[in-house]
């Protein structure tokens, strides 16, 4: 059985994010989409939030399941014996991160081989920390993110008005 993790920080899921574990769903005979509580910047939502919304968005798909990890993904991946990690990658902007992320990663872990997945492309320009700014500035977030996540991110910017979308990149 192949285990594959797709990590990352999901602050907060998007349809871009869901696009891509639907198909590496199809793909790989069990999927964990892996939630880094603690990532190099600042976070909108928190752990349980983010776990909450992913546990949502994948109620249907029958070998996905969320569990939230700390320290190397590569460590996370081990304990889980995953051998596959996926990541999505957008156009320019991400690929000179994955591959340097890429090379260390198999520096640590030769064992598990990246499956990088192309977004597609209505969701090429869909990232958490553009949909935080618009969010913030009121604009509508039809086919960005499912219903519950436009919610939540509406609640939690007017609750607390001094978290800055612009701060909590990612
Ligand atoms: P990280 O902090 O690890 O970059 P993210 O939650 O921002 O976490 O992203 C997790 C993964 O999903 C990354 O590989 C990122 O490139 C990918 N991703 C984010 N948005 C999209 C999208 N719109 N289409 C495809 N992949 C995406």
């Amino acid at each position: 059985m192949t285990v594959a993790i797709y990590p990352g920080s999901f602050d907060p899921i998007t349809n871009g994010h869901l696009d891509v574990i639907k198909r590496a769903s199809s793909v790989f005979d069990k999927l964990i989409v892996g939630i880094y509580e603690n990532p190099d910047k600042q976070l909108l939502f928190t752990i349980e939030e983010r776990i909450a919304m992913v546990e949502e968005a994948i109620a249907n798909l029958r070998n996905v399941c969320v569990k939230s990890y700390r320290g190397l993904t590569v460590e996370f991946i081990h304990k889980l014996k995953g051998t596959i990690m996926i990541r999505g990658l957008r156009a320019n902007s991400d690929f000179e991160r994955e591959f340097e992320m890429a090379l260390m990663n198999k520096k640590l872990a030769p064992d598990i081989e990246l499956v990088c997945l192309m977004t597609s492309s209505q969701y090429q320009f869909l990232s958490s920390s553009l949909l935080k700014e618009v969010a913030a500035l009121g604009g509508r977030l039809e086919g960005m993110v499912p219903k519950y996540v436009a919610a939540a991110l509406k609640k939690k910017l007017s609750t607390n008005p001094r978290v800055s979308a612009r701060k909590s990149r990612g």
